[in-house]
């Protein structure tokens, strides 16, 4: 079966291979702790290549939102819940935003 996240071949049995199951052993771990660019620096240090990391990101299995969507979201949930306000953020209303083109960081003021 292929890879749901790369699309590479995975194995007869399983739909993850073993590079996106490391990358998602690390999401895992730092979920809601770190943001977009240092995530992205965590999963660089795996030395993977580049594009299977972009790959990992972009990857949407469930159609709830991509890998870079929930990092978005968790991080934002974890803004607000330091701001004192218990607002869960979601994949797929980040991966809503970003298809309508008026996408901006959650939790970022808009620009006047
Ligand atoms: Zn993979």
């Amino acid at each position: 079966m292929r890879c749901l996240y790369c699309r590479e071949w995975a194995g007869w049995f399983t739909r993850t291979c073993v590079d996106c199951a490391r990358l998602y052993a690390i999401y895992q771990t730092h979920r809601g702790q770190v943001g977009l660019g240092q995530f992205l620096d965590l999963l660089l240090a795996t030395g993977l290549p580049r594009a299977k990391i972009e790959a990992f990101l972009a990857a949407d299995p469930y159609g709830e939102g991509s890998i870079r969507d929930r990092i978005i979201a968790d991080v934002s949930t974890e803004l607000l819940a330091a701001m004192g306000v218990h607002a869960p953020q979601h994949a797929q209303e980040v991966k809503r935003l970003r298809e309508k083109g008026d996408w901006r960081f959650l939790g970022e003021r808009p620009k006047e």
